[in-house]
């Protein structure tokens, strides 16, 4: 895995743990909200500033898990998905040569060149 892949991998890891709170944020609104519409009723201005910051702070974090999962769904289109470090094993190596009237790399042991279709000389 080369540097490119690991800080997909990592920024991955981030938004996929922001886009997973989103259920969080959006009580948290509705808790803000709850005390707002109490704080009216009671005509209290505190539990109406606290229902204010409770739910503008629950609103900047839903927008940023929009953010996320826009990102998550971009880095899943472009297929730069990391795979899963359980399946991230290495493949094993292909012996490969060079087509001798072409100069393609072809699997060492194709008789013929996968590019140019000419018959190679037995090795
Ligand atoms: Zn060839």
């Amino acid at each position: 895995m080369d540097n490119r892949n690991s800080i997909a991998a990592r920024k991955y890891e981030v938004y996929k743990r922001a886009a997973t709170k989103k259920s969080r944020y959006i009580i948290g609104l509705l808790i803000g909200l709850i005390f707002i519409v109490v704080g009216m009723i009671i005509s209290n201005e505190i539990v109406i500033f606290g229902g204010i910051l409770v739910a503008a702070i629950s609103l900047l974090n839903l927008v940023a898990c929009r953010y996320a999962e826009k990102q998550l769904s971009i880095i899943e289109q472009e297929g730069a998905l990391p795979a899963p470090r359980s399946e991230a094993k290495p493949s094993p190596p292909v012996k490969t040569k060079v087509c001798i009237h072409c100069g393609k790399l072809i699997a060492a042991s194709s008789r013929f060149c996968e590019e140019c279709g000419k018959k190679q000389q037995n090795a």
